[in-house]
């Protein structure tokens, strides 16, 4: 063992060129290639173990006791602890999908992993905890990153926590208000950018590049590191079984990526004892993935994105090329949902108690499409990401429930009621709305 040879290195996926962890790279330097951060696994084999993760489980303080840190020769190895800027993101639920919400979906041992728990109520506190201890270990003092909205909600709490100053760009009139809310009052420097989400990723990437800025997006690949350890957790949290199927929505498919890379890096350490097959399901007004999925990636596709779901309204996906990796990996598949599926299946989430964002429900209206369609069998092992947290979203909720949701249909709806003042108009409220007194 050389103990100056570095424990990770960034590779271009394309071209193999390698570059310093520090260097200030989030492309190939040679090739414009996509990086991954590349764990020298077989001098870290000797340290990870099933037992190591679960004996961490008793600790009670940073950064063990995050479920991102758990993992952390997994994640960020070289990491001094004193770097690490964190807030105990991950140890999310795993929960078994509530009766009612299973039979309708069709699925027997149906799972939710809810990344919506986390500190910020998305998945994106994984990604920006790697990705803001890399920050502060080169010495970034601003970071920036184009959004929809729950990664400028994750990059301005951990900004703020590491003293970093956050500058986020919004796509213009499209955003959520509980992710607004959040970027605003982490005091991020928070600015519309009259175009799309694909026009903001742009922006951002080329003011990096021209003004040295930090880029917090999930082509930065410390991001993924962080990501990956939703699979890793699910995984321990089914005491080391794998599922049949891990099923997630497609946006940027970051989270597609990480996932691959993390069943990849698990099964060639031995932490797997099967290789569960990966289900990325797209809006179909931003489904570009899906389009090329379908013709055999014979083309990547682009499109003008559309769809209620704003998390995952993207055009233009960043890690496509690691996300067709990740199909190739886990023998995975794609599928799209329509917008009337998605707002569906977020009231049937939402009513069974757990509740989640628009874009999350995505994962749980392609199961039950899937399991319609015979491609999942009803008994096999399924967990269903639920990516965000239902507050993030309230509007979609609200004009659901009132059935004023411009397009669309309210099957599920659970209306406001208005009475006056009385007992007579409480009695016929009770009778019209079938409440059994007593
Ligand atoms: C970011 C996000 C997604 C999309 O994830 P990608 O990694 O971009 O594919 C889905 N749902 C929610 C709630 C998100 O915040
Ligand atoms: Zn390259």
């Amino acid at each position: 063992m050389e103990p100056h040879m570095p424990l990770s290195v960034l590779r271009c996926i394309d071209c193999g060129h390698t570059h310093d962890l520090n260097d200030p790279v989030y492309v190939c330097a040679q090739c414009g290639g996509l990086l991954d951060v590349e764990h020298d696994l077989e001098r870290l084999r000797p340290l990870i173990s099933r037992e190591l993760f679960d004996d961490r489980l008793r600790h009670l303080e940073p950064p063990f006791n995050s479920g991102v840190w758990r993992y952390k020769e997994l994640v960020f190895p070289a990491a001094p602890d004193e770097m690490i800027v964190t807030r105990g993101e991950g140890n999310t639920n795993l929960y078994r999908a509530p009766k009612g919400l299973a039979a309708w979906v069709g699925a027997e041992r149906l799972q939710l992993k809810h990344e919506g728990e986390n500190p910020t109520g998305s998945f994106k506190d994984r990604g920006m905890t790697g990705g803001m201890t890399h920050a502060r270990m080169v010495g970034a003092n601003s970071a920036l990153c184009a959004s929809t909205g729950n990664t400028s909600a994750s990059m301005s709490s951990y900004a703020a926590l590491a003293g970093i100053q956050a500058l986020v760009f919004f796509p213009e009139g499209n955003i959520a208000m509980g992710k607004l809310a959040q970027s605003v009052a982490y005091g991020a420097v928070n600015v519309q950018v009259q175009g799309d989400f694909d026009a903001c990723l742009d922006l951002v990437r080329q003011a990096c590049r021209t003004f040295g800025i930090y880029l917090l997006n999930s082509v930065n690949p410390f991001r993924l590191e962080g990501q990956k350890t939703i699979v890793l957790e699910l995984i321990q949290q089914r005491r080391w079984r794998a599922p049949d199927w891990i099923v997630l929505p497609g946006g940027n498919l970051g989270n597609t990526s990480a996932f691959g890379k993390a069943l990849h890096e698990m099964q060639q350490l031995g932490l797997l004892d099967r290789i569960p097959r990966i289900a990325v399901i797209q809006a179909e007004g931003s489904a570009p993935f899906y389009q090329s999925y379908r013709e055999g990636f014979a083309a990547r596709h682009s499109v003008k994105a559309h769809t209620i779901a704003t998390a995952i309204k993207i055009g233009n996906p960043a890690s496509f090329y690691k996300a067709k990796r990740t199909l190739e990996w886990t023998k995975g598949i794609v599928e799209s949902v329509s917008d009337q599926e998605i707002v569906d299946a977020k009231a049937m989430v939402d009513a069974s108690g757990i509740g989640c964002e628009p874009a999350s429900a995505a994962s749980v209206a392609g199961v039950k499409k899937l399991i319609a369609a015979g491609v999942i069998q009803p008994q096999e092992e399924v967990v269903a990401l639920l990516t965000g947290h239902m507050l993030k979203d309230p509007g979609v909720i609200i004009d659901y429930h009132q059935e004023t949701l411009q397009g669309f249909n309210s099957p599920y709806a659970n209306r406001l009621r208005t009475i006056k003042p009385t007992l007579d108009s409480v009695e016929s409220l009770l009778r019209s709305a079938r409440v059994t007194a007593g």
